[in-house]
């Protein structure tokens, strides 16, 4: 049953909207999510679970370092067991001018707290120990990195919601937003409609369509991306970081007694598939003999696929659209949405009170293609 009106209504019930939900609930506000599958079932039940604030770009930096904060303190407010590892991000560099951005970044990032370093080579492969050194030039680290579990992160946040006095609802597709005299309305739904004057879309990869509801242009292209899950690895070291080899994006973790592996497809074409293929082992069986070689023998668990939500400067896309009013919109993370997720939901709430965010996010605003005022961001895998 849906309810005949809602105070706001969240779209997405994914990291962003549940993290969203429960910051509104939890200051006083009527906030229904429509999510219309399971909650979690988009991109962030698919992710590596990576949280990290070592960025180039100060405000991801200070988003990522605020949601870090939120995952170490998510026992007590929202509640609930995420498995926190915090082994460090290790990114392992090989390309001069990549040494240079990164050696800036840590600059960057110590300005604002965050405890990383550069690492010499011998360092680096002492940390991950599968790593090989041919080719690399240093690395950066920061110890406060780590991995958590995003189904647990989402049902965390949405048990708290619903304490609340949020409504969440599953397995309700939005179809449509009803816009009168630049105004919203409603939502509607397989189900009814739902009488409200405010939306914050959350739709992940789906969110150029839910935008296209409100006459919203949001410049949000699906991406595949697949990983896969090793059998038990004998020796694994306890604390191994979250190891990236930043130039071929070929990375692994730990995952229970084996290890999650990923590397992008540059072959891979914009689109909604979420099948698993062959075609990226080849590339990726290279890489690892190149660059992990004790791991090339290690037998395949299963693997997924899932979709990252990219931008043209793969930059999240945060704000308040221009019109119609109130439409707001968190999306387009482009493959790091998870991590942001706690933060992004403070942000989020103080937007629709019409409070300051607690992270100033006016360069995240999709006005900034209109204004050729693209911000980059470099550290992305
Ligand atoms: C393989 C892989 C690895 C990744 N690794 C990491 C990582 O290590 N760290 C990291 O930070 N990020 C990672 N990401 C990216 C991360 O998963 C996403 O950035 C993040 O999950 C986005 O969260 P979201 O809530 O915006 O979107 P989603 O989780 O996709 O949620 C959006 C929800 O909106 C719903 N929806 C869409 N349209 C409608 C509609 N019309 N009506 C109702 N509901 C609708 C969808 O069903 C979906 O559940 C990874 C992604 C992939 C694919």
């Amino acid at each position: 049953m849906l309810p005949g009106r809602a105070e706001v209504v969240v779209i997405g019930g994914g990291v962003v909207g549940v993290s969203t939900a429960f910051h509104l609930a939890e200051a006083g506000v009527d906030v229904l999510l429509l999510e219309r599958d399971e909650l979690g079932e988009g991109s962030t039940s698919r992710a590596a679970g990576g949280v990290r604030a070592q960025f180039s770009d100060p405000v991801n930096i200070e988003l990522g370092q605020r949601s870090l904060s939120a995952f170490e303190d998510f026992a007590r407010r929202p509640g609930g067991e995420i498995d926190l590892k915090q082994f460090g991000y290790l990114f392992l560099l090989s390309d001069p001018e990549d040494v240079t951005t990164f050696e800036r970044s840590v600059r960057l990032q110590n300005e604002f707290g965050v405890p990383s370093r550069m690492l010499t080579v011998a360092e680096a492969c002492e940390l991950s120990s599968y790593v090989v050194p041919d080719g690399l030039l240093a690395a950066a680290f920061s110890p406060t990195d780590g991995h958590c579990t995003p189904e647990a992160v989402v049902q965390g946040y949405a048990q708290a919601a619903r304490q609340h006095g949020a409504l969440l609802r599953r397995h309700c597709p939005v179809t449509g937003i009803e816009v009168t005299g630049g105004e919203i309305t409603a939502v509607h739904t397989d189900f009814g409609s739902v009488e409200t004057s405010t939306v914050v879309c959350a739709a992940g990869a789906w969110s150029a369509s839910v935008g296209e509801f409100a006459g919203v242009k949001l410049p949000v292209r699906p991406l595949r991306r697949q990983v896969l899950v090793t059998e038990p690895v004998p020796d694994l070291p306890p604390r191994l970081p979250f190891t990236i080899d930043f130039s071929t994006s070929f990375y692994f973790h730990d995952e229970g007694p084996g290890l999650l592996i990923g590397m992008s497809d540059p072959d891979e074409e914009y689109g909604f598939r979420l099948n698993t293929d062959d075609r990226w082992l080849g590339r990726l069986a290279d890489t690892l003999a190149r660059r992990a070689p004790r791991l090339a023998d290690i037998g395949v668990a299963h693997g997924w696929a899932g979709l990252y939500e990219v931008t043209p400067d793969h930059n999240a896309l945060v704000g308040e659209a221009a019109g119609p009013s109130r439409f707001l919109y968190a999306t387009g993370f482009s493959g790091h949405g998870f991590l942001q997720g706690p933060a992004i939901g403070e942000v989020m709430r103080d937007l629709v009170l019409g409070q300051p965010p607690v992270v100033d996010v006016t360069g995240l605003d999709v006005r900034r293609f209109a204004d050729a005022g693209v911000r980059p961001e470099h550290n992305c895998v």
